[in-house]
């Protein structure tokens, strides 16, 4: 099978089980954006994707998201250049510096999760007309882990982003590795609704068909759709 043949098919499954999931949950399949994380993936292997029918995706440092999406490697167009819907998302930390390239590049940063980089997206807003849809990151399994705002800050970081005019469309989440995914969906999904937000960012390749089932408006695969990432 060519790389070409392999994309489509492994897209054409992913999308068959959120469908499903979906279906089992009672909710529509088109409620649910599938983004394909590309993180560390080159251009040439992007490509097919997009060439299947993808539009969007999510990558996790602005540096490499910029020469893959915007600026074009080794002499090749860049890849948002494929097609003219094609959608960017942040998924990884976003440094406060990076604030203003991210909302240059990015149509959604799903990695809002503290007071500093809300005051830095806020200042970043004030020079442009471009609005990515923001997603706050909350530490849904109270672990000493990469980002995301603790739960018990959450009120306090959306009160911040009123204050500044930022609009929050919802909440994004990574549950603890190796735990059942399930019940911080669950918590992740609450938090939202008590916060009248409605878009959900969870589930990966490992457990996207349960965050689904759990109303995940967003999830994020990437070893599902273009295999296992060199680390
Ligand atoms: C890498 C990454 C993903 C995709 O993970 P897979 O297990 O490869 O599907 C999703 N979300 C975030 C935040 C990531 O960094």
């Amino acid at each position: 099978m060519t790389d070409g043949d392999d994309s489509a098919a492994r897209l054409e499954r992913v999308r068959e089980k959120i469908a499903k999931a979906a279906d089992k949950a009672g909710r529509a399949a088109d409620e649910v954006t599938l983004i394909a994380i590309s993180k560390t993936w080159d251009a040439d292997r992007i490509r097919p994707v997009i060439a299947a029918g993808q539009r969007v995706f999510g990558e996790n440092r602005v540096q490499e998201a910029q020469g893959k999406w915007a600026d074009g490697q080794e002499g090749r167009p860049a890849l948002r250049e494929e097609a003219d819907d094609i959608e960017l998302h942040m998924v990884g930390q976003l440094q406060s510096n990076k604030a203003e390239d991210a909302v240059a590049l990015f149509d959604a940063i799903h990695t809002v999760d503290r007071p500093s980089l809300v005051k830095a997206l806020a200042k970043a807003f004030a020079k442009t007309e471009r609005r990515p849809t923001l997603f706050v990151q909350v530490d849904i399994g109270e672990e000493e882990q990469k980002g995301g705002c603790a739960i018990d800050d959450l009120p306090a970081l959306l009160e911040r982003c009123r204050d500044r005019e930022l609009e929050m469309a919802g909440l994004m989440c990574i549950p603890p590795l190796g735990k059942e995914p399930a019940p911080y969906f669950a918590l992740l999904a609450k938090l939202a609704e008590e916060h009248g937000l409605p878009s959900l960012s969870m589930g990966m390749s490992g457990d996207y068909e349960t965050a689904v089932m759990c109303g995940a408006t967003h999830v994020r695969v990437g070893t599902a759709l273009f295999g296992t990432r060199d680390t």
